[in-house]
């Protein structure tokens, strides 16, 4: 992406650097000649020495004056006027010789504040749906990963189709399950009944009753509101054990219970 925006700092730079390697070569030229002006004496004499220390004379001054107007060139560079814009991202101040119009990156927190038609586009604040960081984000930007968990960010301006795609992914990510069992296999009762004892954290009698209530329309819920993952595995478990077991998204009771 093209910068073409400078700001006054890169501006202040660029002339410090011209105006010190030009006071630099002022500053050569000027102690040449001074050298050049003494020793002469040893070297010529008559018309020959008056004329040569003539010329290096002309190359002191002229040395001085190019070193003079380098030192007045970077002073005034504190005189440059300019105009503050504010980075949409961090807050602070940024100055430019005039105002910018382009793409350019913060000084600050290095993020491009970006520009259309010469106008800066309009940045939103956006919260991580997965770990609650706050984001500022352009609104011209389609695709934004949360830099503190790296998920995509639900971008509300952003209708691409993968982005919805991720976005599903992540509801099935952070959808918690519970795990119900329906049905068990009674000649393993006992060794169903040491899981759900440690499942339930309930001792051996209070288990053993709990699995005799268990019917297809009287579920026994044996873990709620569980990660994905962890759901599975206490239904596969349980289906190693001969029971039947079933999971069903947590969020869905809450609603049902609402009713
Ligand atoms: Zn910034
Ligand atoms: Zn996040």
């Amino acid at each position: 992406m093209p910068r073409s925006t400078t700001t006054l700092s890169e501006v202040k730079e660029q002339i410090w650097l011209h105006s010190i390697s030009a006071a630099f070569t002022g500053l050569c030229i000027l102690i040449g000649a001074a050298i050049l002006f003494y020793f002469m004496q040893f070297w010529l004499s008559g018309d020959m020495l008056l004329t040569a220390r003539i010329v290096m004379g002309i190359a002191m001054v002229a040395g001085a004056g190019i070193c003079g107007v380098a030192v007045y060139n970077g002073a005034l560079t504190s005189k440059i006027q300019s105009v503050t814009f504010t980075c949409p991202y961090c807050d602070n101040a940024i100055r430019f010789p005039e105002p910018p119009t382009d793409d350019f990156d913060c000084e600050f927190c290095s993020r491009t504040v970006h520009f259309k038609d010469g106008k800066p586009v309009p940045v939103q604040t956006v919260i991580c749906r997965a770990c609650r960081t706050e984001h500022r984000v352009a609104t011209s930007v389609q695709r934004f990963v949360c830099d503190n968990c790296n998920r995509p960010l639900l971008l509300p301006w952003a209708d691409r189709e993968d982005v919805a795609i991720e976005d599903a992914a992540m509801d099935a990510l952070l959808q918690n399950y519970d795990v119900l069992l329906v049905a068990y296999d009674r000649r393993r009762e006992s060794e169903l009944a040491f899981k759900i004892q440690n499942l339930l954290v309930v001792n051996m009698n209070e288990a053993r009753r709990l699995i005799s209530t268990v019917s297809t329309q009287t579920p026994l819920i044996v873990g709620y509101d569980l990660p994905q993952r962890k759901a599975e595995a206490i239904r596969r478990q349980l289906q190693e054990l001969g029971a039947t077991a079933t999971m069903r998204p947590t969020q869905m009771v809450a609603g049902q219970r609402s009713r």
